[in-house]
């Protein structure tokens, strides 16, 4: 009998590490990467993630037997649901999510901010919305209206991540905090250079700290957070 999406899902690897992102930085998490994107950054640190299909097909009960395992070896956070595009696997997600609730497991999910009504389905079982705003210079799209309704669902829940490299601009970058400032000013929003990746660039430290005055003088939680897992040698 041919499973449902609710009931399998592309898995490319579950692991346990520590976050090395973001404003939960250094918390430990189990990561459940699914494989598959509707994006394509030329940042994109997880390449082999992007294509539809990618990963192995997981049936639930899998997964769950694989986060109990690595749950069991030492004390967990949350998991994190992460990519790829999580958002692409909503069904799943909605099976997933309350048991790793009630399995004392935060729901942390790491998205690219653009799947909007898939966020409306699963707003209540998140407890952190950890969201890219990606720019135009890396994706070659404009995602800008997407970004600012995924924003509205959950604000209380989320925060919002910029990867900076040495091609984004000041009128993107004026635009992310117009964005911002729409929505709530209380809202974090992180600046973190791109590591260096297949020669694209990270941004200058000069622009970088000149976009961070900028956002700090219209926005309230404004924080200068680098990539920490390629600093730490962790997956
Ligand atoms: S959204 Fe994330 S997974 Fe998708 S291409 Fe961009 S960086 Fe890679």
């Amino acid at each position: 009998m041919k499973l449902s999406d609710a009931e399998q899902a592309r898995v490319v690897e579950v692991f346990s590490s520590l976050q090395g992102e973001g404003v939960h930085l250094g918390q430990r998490q189990v990561f459940v990467r699914f494989g598959g994107c509707n994006l394509h950054c030329d940042y994109c640190d997880e390449p082999g993630t992007i294509p539809i299909p990618s990963g192995d097909v997981w049936p639930v009960h899998k997964l769950k037997a694989r986060i109990e395992e690595l749950a069991k070896e030492r004390p967990h956070a949350a998991v994190s649901w992460t990519g790829g595009e999580p958002l692409l696997h909503a069904e799943f997600l909605q099976k997933v999510m309350p048991w790793a609730r009630e399995r004392g497991l935060k729901n942390y999910l790491e998205t690219n901010g653009t799947r909007v009504s898939e966020l409306r389905a699963l707003g209540a079982l998140c407890d952190v919305v950890a969201m890219d705003i990606k720019l135009p210079s890396a994706t070659g799209r404009q995602t800008w209206s997407e970004h600012l309704e995924f924003l509205r669902v959950v604000p209380e829940k989320t925060f919002a991540k910029v990867v900076l490299t040495d091609r984004s601009t000041e009128a993107e970058w004026r635009q992310v905090i117009r964005l911002m400032q729409e929505v709530s000013t209380n809202i974090p929003l992180i600046l973190q250079p791109a590591t260096d990746f297949a020669g694209r660039g990270p941004i200058a430290p000069a622009l970088c700290l000149k976009f961070f005055k900028q956002a700090q003088a219209l926005l309230k939680d404004v924080r200068l957070i680098p990539q920490f897992h390629p600093i730490w040698g962790l997956p």
